[in-house]
């Protein structure tokens, strides 16, 4: 609920604080039980900061994340170290974020040395047993990362994210680093340990044609803000939001033959930045239908129809923003 995550600017030769990069800008969004949520945009849009700060990897500038009950943006230090188990990262990089010095058992193993107390013998067959849930012969637990392809190091990082049993997981653009042939391989394997899991996933991502396949809802943000939120077939069959409308434009639809094909939008100019956000909405300067009213008043997320919240004047009327 209102999430800001501010960076500090310093400049000069006092490194006077001159400013903050807005790389979340007053967020608040839902993500239901079981459900997976996705999350897209251009890169720098502020997704992957949005996803650290539910982890408390950032301590937000100002907002609440509730995960069960607890907010974890103001959890004292060891309140977190006990609620650390039940939310866990899938990061983009898995050459990056194993260490190349350990042993396949040793890093999915290494959140079960700091949490769970197991003997030896116990943790060994737990990770034995991870590395089955995710596909990895258990005769590999004595390899180091190099010696496994770029979806297999991917297994790893999922089997190590599992190894506490977690309720919900950030994946940060999981796929994005791997060969376009094992991307499906590995969003199959996060199907379906949701599935048997029962998992809750926030899924992070530019590719919108694997949003469209795996998420149950879909956020889209512009410039660290949320421009809508709407359930998927919505959102991909009528996106409300000029720049959903716009971003959505470029997805291939799945049917070519299919009537009414949108038409490519290009944006005219570039993302304003972060640290200078336009006034009013923070699309106006390249809306393409932008209004008089947006350069001076900024909306607000609204259910504009069921289940869909859209922040833009030209859907949600100043008028009813406000009675509403
Ligand atoms: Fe475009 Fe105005 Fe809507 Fe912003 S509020 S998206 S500038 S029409
Ligand atoms: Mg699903």
């Amino acid at each position: 609920r209102n999430l800001k995550m501010y960076f500090p600017i310093f400049s000069g030769l006092l490194r006077r604080h001159s400013g903050d990069v807005k790389a979340v800008d007053n967020v608040s969004f839902d993500i239901f039980e079981g459900e997976t949520l996705g999350l897209v945009g251009e890169s720098g849009c502020g997704k992957s900061t949005v996803g650290r700060a539910l982890l408390r990897l950032y301590t937000p500038t100002a907002g609440n994340v509730v995960i069960d009950g607890d907010d974890v943006a103001t959890l004292s230090a060891e309140a977190l170290r006990q609620k650390r188990p039940t939310m866990q990262m899938v990061f983009q990089d898995p050459q990056a974020s194993l260490n190349p010095r350990m042993t396949v058992a040793a890093i999915i193993g290494e959140p079960l040395d700091e949490h769970s107390g197991l003997p030896t013998a116990e943790k060994l067959e737990r990770v034995y047993t991870l590395m089955d849930q995710v596909g990895l012969n258990r005769r590999f637990a004595n390899r180091y990362p190099h010696e496994f392809s770029g979806g297999q190091r991917q297994r790893i990082g999922i089997a190590r994210a599992l190894a506490l049993n977690p309720k919900f997981i950030v994946c940060d653009e999981p796929i994005a680093a791997l060969d376009v042939s094992i991307q499906a391989q590995v969003v199959n394997l996060l199907e379906d340990l949701q599935d048997r899991l029962g998992l809750t996933y926030l899924f992070i991502s530019h590719d919108l044609s694997m949003v469209r396949h795996i998420a149950d809802r879909v956020a889209v943000m512009y410039l660290g803000q949320i421009a809508e939120i709407s359930p998927r077939d919505d959102l991909y069959a009528d996106p409300l939001h000029p720049y959903a409308e716009a971003l959505l434009s470029a997805v291939p639809e799945p049917d070519p033959n299919r009537e009414g094909r949108r038409t490519r939008i290009i944006l005219k100019g570039d993302v304003p930045s972060p640290a200078n956000p336009p006034k009013g909405c923070n699309f106006c300067t390249r809306c393409p239908k932008v209004m008089p009213i947006c350069h001076d008043l900024e909306p607000v997320l609204t259910e504009a129809r069921p289940g869909r919240f859209v922040a833009c004047h030209l859907v949600t009327p100043p008028q009813t923003t406000r009675a509403g």
